[in-house]
């Protein structure tokens, strides 16, 4: 087993209050961390690092635990850029848009979907992303969600099953009958491959009832439950997840006041999506408000070709900050520990000892920067296990 040192880091984020500035983003200057076995096996002052076989010398640049993307839409064929376009002049976004996708991931083969998914976590891990959640969802058939998952499963073990994205259109005319679909013959062929399941609770998709029937048949599965709620409006999801206490709840973006305690008192993570409200030209989720009242803050992508298509967390955690009033230090937690803990997961989205050594070099001298300059590749290294990706 080799042990490898990564020193000279001019600024550390750990994640761990216990370390460094005692704030929660645990940082030190001058830093250095040992690897061993794929997991960080020490942290301190550069000048009190002890000997490893192999050392890599940052230079004096910003080290950040990788970004842990918990909500994204990664098995697809086709994309919908005229759509964009349509509504960048104006048009409004629609969740029936989901449907064209559909249509294009049906047709492609297995080969295109793997193709598809491999160029999408390539592009990802460039700009810093260590742990993916990967939801089918443009399948919709038992066939063509089975084998999303499987495909997805390929490229993490954070599957999601998302039979109940949209109702398809063979069963526009009888929705209930697409629900037994999804909680049984799908649900059945999906479940060895997904971790998670997941409902698209807003109005044009899933009602409560049928949210409350496909995430009771998935935890009978034993799948954890997820759900997309209060995207396009108000409406009961968020409080449904608290109640049934989930680990997390994606969107929020029109919240009451209930809504806000539920989440404060439940403990369920708020996932904020900007890269939605960035791309469908929408009000932005109040990452403040959720913060002030004590709530659990996470930011991920929302990778989709629909309403969200960037793979790149810096430029969700620049939205965050600009856009929904988070400092960057906030930002930062919420786009690596925040994502960790919106996957039940503590081994990673933070660099204290025990934790998997996965991080991301920054061509820059703090994780500030990721705010401070949106849009430029900051991300110059990123190591998995301790190994670069
Ligand atoms: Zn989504």
């Amino acid at each position: 087993m080799s042990s490898l040192l990564v020193t000279g880091i001019g600024q550390l984020v750990t994640n761990d209050a216990t370390l460094g500035d005692g704030s929660p983003l645990g940082t030190l200057v001058d830093a250095a961390l040992v690897v061993e076995d794929r997991r960080v096996a020490w942290v301190g002052p550069a000048a009190s690092a002890p000997a490893a076989d192999t050392a890599y010398d940052v230079s004096g640049r910003a080290v950040v635990p990788g970004f842990v993307d918990s909500h994204s839409h990664r098995v697809f064929a086709g994309d919908r850029s005229e759509a964009f376009a349509a509504r960048m002049r104006g048009r409004p976004y629609s969740a029936g848009g989901i449907r064209t996708t559909v249509a294009a991931t049906r047709a492609a083969s297995d080969e295109q979907l793997a193709a598809n998914v491999a160029r999408h976590v390539g592009e990802m891990r460039r700009q810093g992303t260590t742990t993916v959640e990967i939801k089918s969802g443009y399948g919709l058939t038992v066939v063509d969600e089975a084998r999303s998952l499987a495909l997805a499963r390929q490229a993490t073990d954070e599957t999601t099953f998302l039979g109940a994205h949209v109702v398809p259109p063979e069963y526009a005319d009888d929705p209930a009958g697409y629900v037994d679909l999804v909680t049984g013959p799908m649900l059945e062929a999906c479940a060895p491959h997904a971790k998670w399941v997941d409902v698209f609770c807003e109005k044009g998709a899933f009602d409560e009832d049928q949210a409350r029937a496909v995430l009771a048949a998935g935890a009978a599965a034993g799948l954890s439950g997820r759900l997309h709620a209060n995207q396009l409006g108000h409406g009961p999801g968020v409080q449904l997840a608290c109640e049934l206490g989930l680990v997390a709840v994606d969107h929020c973006t029109y919240l009451s006041d209930a809504d806000i305690s539920a989440l404060a008192s439940s403990g369920t993570v708020s996932t904020l999506l900007p890269g939605v409200e960035f791309s469908t030209r929408s009000p932005y989720p109040d990452g403040r408000r959720l913060l002030d009242a004590g709530c659990h803050v996470a930011i991920a992508t929302d990778c989709n070709p629909g309403s969200s298509y960037t793979s790149s967390m810096p430029l969700c955690v620049a939205l965050a900050v600009r856009e929904m009033r988070m400092s960057p230090a906030e930002a930062l937690w919420a786009a690596t520990r925040g994502g960790a803990a919106a996957l039940g997961r503590d081994d990673v989205g933070h660099l204290g000892v025990g934790a998997a050594a996965d991080l991301a070099v920054l061509d820059a001298p703090s994780y500030v920067h990721l705010a401070y300059r949106p849009g430029v590749p900051l991300v110059r290294e990123v190591l998995v296990g301790g190994s670069p990706a």
